[in-house]
């Protein structure tokens, strides 16, 4: 029997996907309008836990709201990691501002210490605004990505941010359903520390709606800033007239039709991801070279994406090993190219990077699929075991 390829990571769309999105079809509503979308919404901002939500057309266009309604502008500065996705940055370029570039720690997310220090001995903090001592620039506002379903250390990030009077945005689009389970933020969801947090529901995250995010928040002023900016600015509906440049940045009826079936299965992905994860590191557990990156111990993770980190000891390095696992129909990914040594940041301020530059060389995703099986987790490590160079 030939070997089925295992991919890194894909939909599951076993619930109520065709049931609701067929109805959404059957009513004709299928633009921005109708009862998925709101549904999809306050179901999502119940399960988090925030005051409310507002959808949008994927991720990407929530950061990019939520910069402007923490009213970063072309003038000022964004502090932002260099070990993620690029989405997370691009935005403040959109916007005309610019990003300094932090360091991660060892949970891949923002180094809080990092942040400290470098709007301690960086910058200083004049009337309320902190200001860059390189740039002179103001640094309005920081956005901390939950890497890989982790939880960045918001404790020591919010502390921060108070003290220097920033506004914090959560890029959470990897990391819906991750919670504190303890500390000052029990309970409390990743995207909903901060003044604003953003989820994606692109085809590889932990729920999908092929393309779609969405915006949360305490503060329900910000929230109705960013649905007005979100369908164009309009501020009177019979006679559109708009107050200033919006945007076409909502979700569509049919999208959140699949929304709301995935939103009822999260649990269950996160249950089979959790219980994956700790069946690859009991499995991997005594392979020379080799270790599975743990989660936060204070929170209970969503386990999205599992992180295999390769060191020297191993037969092969993480270029050879992903061609490898390729051969044997296992799909894998380095994890990104640091966004500070891209083309369109070079000569962006960077502080003291480090860590993120050695994750790069050392991490690898394997599959984490919330339809992956303990056959293929079983096959996955029986390759590992066995590495060809
Ligand atoms: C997926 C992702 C995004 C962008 O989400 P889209 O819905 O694809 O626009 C932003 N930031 C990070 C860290 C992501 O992983």
């Amino acid at each position: 029997m030939s070997q089925k390829f295992i991919p890194l990571s894909v939909p599951n769309l076993k619930g109520k996907e065709l049931e609701y999105v067929t109805h959404a079809i059957e009513t004709e509503w299928v633009s921005t309008g109708g009862s998925y979308v709101t549904d999809f919404e306050e179901k999502t901002a119940e399960y988090v836990k925030a005051k409310g939500a507002v959808s949008v057309q994927n991720g990407t266009s929530g950061l990019h709201l939520a910069l402007q309604i923490c009213g970063v502008t072309r003038e000022d500065e964004v502090i932002v990691p260099t070990l993620t996705f690029i989405a997370a940055v691009n935005p403040v370029k959109y916007i005309g501002a610019e990003p300094i570039f932090m360091d991660c720690d060892d949970s891949l997310c923002m180094d809080a210490d990092k942040l400290n220090e470098f709007c301690e001995a960086q910058c200083n903090f004049i009337d309320g605004k902190l200001i860059n001592n390189t740039t002179k620039k103001h640094i309005k506002a920081l956005v901390v990505v939950h890497v890989f379903g982790n939880m960045a250390n918001m404790e020591k990030i919010m502390e921060t941010a108070l003290k220097f009077n920033l506004k914090v945005i959560e890029d959470a689009t990897e990391a819906l359903g991750t919670y504190y389970t303890d500390g000052p933020y029990a309970n409390r969801f990743a995207g909903t520390i901060g003044t604003i947090g953003v989820y994606s529901y692109n085809g590889n995250k932990i729920i999908t709606t092929g393309g779609g995010g969405m915006m949360v928040s305490n503060d329900e002023e910000l929230l109705k800033k960013a649905k007005h900016l979100a369908t164009q600015a309009k501020s009177d509906e019979l006679y559109y007239t708009h107050d200033e440049i919006g945007y076409n940045y909502r979700m569509t009826n049919v999208q959140a039709a699949m929304g709301l079936a995935q939103l009822e299965q999260l649990e269950t992905f996160i249950q089979t991801k959790a219980d994956n994860f700790k069946l690859y590191k009991e499995m991997t557990e005594g392979i020379e070279g080799l270790s599975i990156l743990d989660f936060e111990p204070n929170i209970r993770s969503n386990h999205w994406f599992y992180g295999l980190y390769v060191d020297d000891k191993y037969p092969i390095d993480i270029d050879k090993m992903i061609s490898y696992l390729g051969s044997k129909k296992v799909q894998c990914r380095p994890i990104w190219g640091l966004i500070s040594d891209q083309k369109p940041y070079e000569g962006s301020q960077t502080y003291k990077i480090e860590k993120a530059k050695n994750y790069l060389k050392h991490v690898v995703n394997i599959p984490c699929s919330s339809n992956l099986t303990v056959e293929d987790v079983q096959y996955v490590v029986e390759c590992l075991k066995n590495p060809e160079a």
